[in-house]
């Protein structure tokens, strides 16, 4: 396991529960105007922590955490994922994991061996656009088994899309809307400039919010709930 960092506590990034956050290090996408470039390029990586420093911090948080949600980079490219999952979970935490969806696989042995309580999938764009938007050649063979694999999970989930202006246009956001048509819960993120992956992208902005406020009523119609964060 490559983690890092540890958020110690979050008070929305599980909805309704208290969390600790451990942020994973690498992943396969290099979306632009992903907001954690030092875990994603290598060049910018700053080093790791000790995987039994992260359950001694668990530990210790016993009663007064509830969940842990594992974010990244990519989560799911940690060899060792499954049984860190299984130590967490049997400190009777409940356990979020967020993904890009690039491997079913371990989804499904994951939801198998009933290790997730929430899952959080992005959706980076429509089909066509997909591996432009995520900075590198994506499968959608297993972007489709993943979302396939979340929308029948029987667990909490969302999907969810960054709004970049730049790449998605709104009929792309509605396109997405009908790639998880059924989904519980859609989430458009606004984008907001900070530090990223592509340093331009200091100076892009999110689609306006009129046009959100619109997408978001659109959506109704697709999935079951559609909100903004
Ligand atoms: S936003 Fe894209 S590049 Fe950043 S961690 Fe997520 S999938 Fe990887």
């Amino acid at each position: 396991m490559k983690i890092a960092y540890v958020q110690k506590t979050s008070f929305i990034d599980y909805p309704g529960k208290i969390s600790a956050i451990v942020f994973t290090q690498g992943c396969n996408f290099r979306c632009p105007y992903c907001h954690n470039p030092e875990l994603v390029i290598p060049e910018r990586y700053c080093g790791t922590i000790r995987v039994e420093d992260v359950f001694s911090f668990l530990d210790k948080r016993r009663g007064k955490l509830d969940a842990v949600v594992i974010t990244g980079g990519e989560p799911t490219l940690q060899a060792k994922l499954i049984p860190f999952m299984q130590r967490i979970k049997a400190m009777g935490y409940a356990l979020k994991l967020d993904s890009n969806g690039s491997r079913p696989q371990f989804l499904r042995e994951a939801l198998d061996k009933g290790l997730l309580d929430y899952i959080a999938m992005d959706i980076k764009a429509p089909w066509d656009k997909y591996s432009l938007v995520a900075g590198s050649l994506v499968n959608i063979t297993h972007i489709k088994d993943s979302i396939d694999l979340v929308r029948k999970s029987g667990i909490l989930h969302e999907f969810r899309t960054t709004l970049a202006g730049s790449l998605l246009e709104p009929d792309d956001v509605l396109s997405i809307g009908r790639m998880i048509e059924g989904a519980s819960l859609y989430v458009l993120q606004k984008f907001v400039p900070s530090k990223h992956v592509d340093k331009d992208y200091t100076m892009k902005k999110t689609l306006p919010d009129e046009v959100i406020k619109r997408l978001v009523t659109d959506l109704h119609a697709l999935v079951s709930r559609c909100i903004t964060r």
